[in-house]
């Protein structure tokens, strides 16, 4: 073999290694997951905490997953302390008790209200942070459940309307009598602090469990996508799997929390803002699949409110969202974006599903 010819072997040589050597750096850099794996430093992480209510689990996968999520911990624990109802040191408690004067709140408070506010907005008013007063007489607020008379009802619907909350800069005002609760979205909005900062430390494979809201970041370390069961609303056991990647999924459903009252009337903890009456529309659960979490949560209690018409109406004018419908009777309405992605157990095999288009 000449020379000449040795030579140009030896340059393709070095530049195949010099591109592959590139593709992996590269591939690196864009797959944080792969360079973890490299570097043998994927560690698996666990913490548990009681807050807002709520048990919470955080799972993470990463190089350092231990002080991430202490670090995630403590920024729900934060959330929670600013947007308890019945912490007198919170914002929100500060507000409750205003009459009338305004309140400057923190940034924090002021952001999730400008997103409650604007979700409120969005959904007609079928998610309402102001339904406090309404839900207090229902004894939802105290565990003391009662079945109020109709004129207290509607003498307290004067206190309702998120149009009526004021919010300049970080100063809010509301008017006596009127109180604000972001129990429907807070634990959605706190997922979303705690992922963001578990995402700005590195962590490419995390399930945040939040009182049954799930809020995943990447894909289960394998690489596959994480598989959650839809719990079942008339037991406590499993309807389905859903294979989801990167997504929160948010369900609510008044098997949560109700009471039976002294006829036998099950009454649910989600309140029609138009009646102030608990919701019986003929829905038992409605689970959102979104990418952030206070959008999920937001809407799995406004689509409730809606029922299963003005849900699928309101699904079809946004798109932007994936949601499973359970209705009383056993009948589940899933939109076309998840259906692939879900599978009912075999044992519901007898329900019917229907996908929305
Ligand atoms: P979720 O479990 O996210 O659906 O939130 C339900 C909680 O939100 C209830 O326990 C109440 O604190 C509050 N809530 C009830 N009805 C409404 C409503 N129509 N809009 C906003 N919040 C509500
Ligand atoms: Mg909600």
């Amino acid at each position: 073999m000449n020379d000449q010819l040795k030579m140009s072997r030896q340059r393709i040589l070095y530049v195949v290694l010099t591109v592959l050597l590139v593709c992996g750096i590269l591939a690196c850099i864009f797959f944080p997951q792969l360079r973890s794996l490299f570097s043998g430093r994927q560690q698996e992480a666990q913490k548990n905490l009681f807050a807002m209510d709520t048990y919470i689990t955080m799972t993470a996968y990463g190089t350092e997953p231990e002080a991430a999520l202490e670090e995630a911990a403590r920024r729900l624990t934060e959330a929670e302390k600013l947007w308890s109802v019945t912490d007198p040191g919170s914002d929100i408690y500060a507000l409750n008790h205003s009459h009338g004067q305004g309140v400057t709140v923190s940034e924090d408070t002021k952001d999730i209200l400008s997103f409650v506010l604007e979700m409120a907005e969005e959904t007609g008013g079928a998610l309402e942070p102001t339904i406090y007063p309404v839900l207090t007489a229902w004894g939802f607020t105290t565990e003391e459940n009662r079945v109020p008379n109709a004129s207290e009802i509607t003498s307290l619907l004067a206190y309702v309307g998120y149009d009526r909350v004021r919010l300049e800069g970080n100063t809010v005002t509301l008017e006596p009598g009127m109180m604000l609760d972001l129990g429907a979205v807070g634990k959605g909005y706190a997922g979303d602090l705690a992922a963001e900062i578990l995402r700005e430390r590195d962590i490419t494979s995390a399930l945040l469990d939040i009182g049954g809201n799930i809020q995943t970041i990447g894909s289960r370390p394998d690489g596959n996508p994480w598989r959650l069961g839809l719990r079942d609303p008339f037991s406590d056991g499993i309807l389905g799997v859903l294979e989801i990647s990167n997504m929160a999924v948010v369900t609510s459903g008044s098997y949560e929390r109700y009471f039976v009252a002294e006829d036998g009337t099950r009454y649910g903890h989600i309140i029609d803002p138009e009646t102030g009456y608990p919701v019986d529309n003929g829905l038992a659960a409605v689970t959102i699949v979104v990418d952030e979490g206070r959008v999920g949560d937001a809407l799995s209690t406004a689509l409730f409110v809606m029922g299963l018409e003005g849900a699928a109406e309101y699904w079809r004018q946004h798109q932007d969202f994936d949601m499973i419908l359970i209705t009383d009777e056993g009948a589940i309405y899933i939109t076309e974006g998840i259906a692939d992605a879900f599978s009912l157990n075999e044992e519901h095999g007898d329900m019917a599903l229907h996908v929305l288009q």
